[in-house]
């Protein structure tokens, strides 16, 4: 689905992504991991273009979108991006919070956007809630009404930034279960965490950063239980 050849991309003299290389496949689940500064959070945005690369190829579906694009809305679309604060729209209800982008930049109607977003509310178990606004919703119900206005995009993949670092530890599992069934229904998933269990058992791959290189990219048992390099080692040890 996604193919990253020679990226990189600097802020001022700082080079924050170094010659990456990276791919995800249709069904597959990555999760990308290493310490803050990394540049996890630039990738992911390199990927939807929220920031434009410096050098190097962004391929999706076999295209170059930095040199082939023709709709950069309607390309972010196809790649729903889940935030570590949520960004919903706090004036508008749950339900439109999932049938906005939909209506404004897919041109579905309200009715067909509406079923749509309820479906995903109630796959997200926030069905009962279309009519509350964002405020009077915790943190772990604000992160699933954030994840069901991805899926009603229907997006290829969904890109998840620390998706859970924001939240009060008892609301952290209801979002991870959310994650974990999307996972197991075959979602094109690409995962920034620190949950490191979570990762182990959802992920077909784990991606560690460093310094702006990916050092490290293999499966789990691999990348957890038998790391090629120091620097995974020692990020391991800190982390575990
Ligand atoms: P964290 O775990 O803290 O979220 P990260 O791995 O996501 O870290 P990035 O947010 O990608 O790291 O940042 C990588 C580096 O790029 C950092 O040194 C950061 O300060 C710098 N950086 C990120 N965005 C910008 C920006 N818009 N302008 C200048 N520097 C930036
Ligand atoms: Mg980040």
């Amino acid at each position: 689905v996604i193919d990253i050849k020679n990226l990189s991309k600097s802020f001022g003299s700082h080079e924050v992504l170094k010659d990456i290389n990276f791919s995800v496949e249709k069904g597959e689940v990555v999760t990308v991991i290493g310490s803050s500064g990394s540049g996890k959070s630039t990738l992911l945005r390199c990927l939807n273009l929220l920031e434009t690369p410096d050098g190097g190829e962004v391929n999706y579906e076999g295209q170059n979108v930095l040199t082939h694009m023709e709709d950069v809305n309607e390309y972010r679309t196809k790649l729903g991006m889940v935030f570590q604060q949520f960004n919903l729209f706090n004036n508008c209800n749950v339900l439109q919070n999932c049938t906005l982008g939909q209506i404004k930049v897919l041109k579905r109607s309200k009715q067909q956007a509406e079923e749509i977003a309820k479906e995903y509310l109630d796959i997200v178990g926030m069905g009962r809630y279309i009519n509350a606004r964002p405020a009077q919703l915790s943190g772990g119900q604000k992160q699933r009404v954030a994840i069901a206005r991805a899926l009603s995009m229907k997006p290829t993949a969904l890109l998840f930034d620390e998706p859970t670092s924001a939240l009060d530890p008892e609301m952290v599992g209801e979002v991870l279960k959310v994650m974990k069934k999307l996972a197991e229904a075959g979602s094109t998933m690409i995962i920034v965490t620190h949950e490191m269990e979570f990762a182990r058992e959802v992920s077909d791959r784990i991606v560690f950063m460093d310094q702006g290189v990916i050092v490290e990219d293999g499966t789990p048992d691999e990348v957890f239980n038998h790391p090629k390099h120091e620097r995974t080692k020692a990020f391991l040890q800190r982390t575990f």
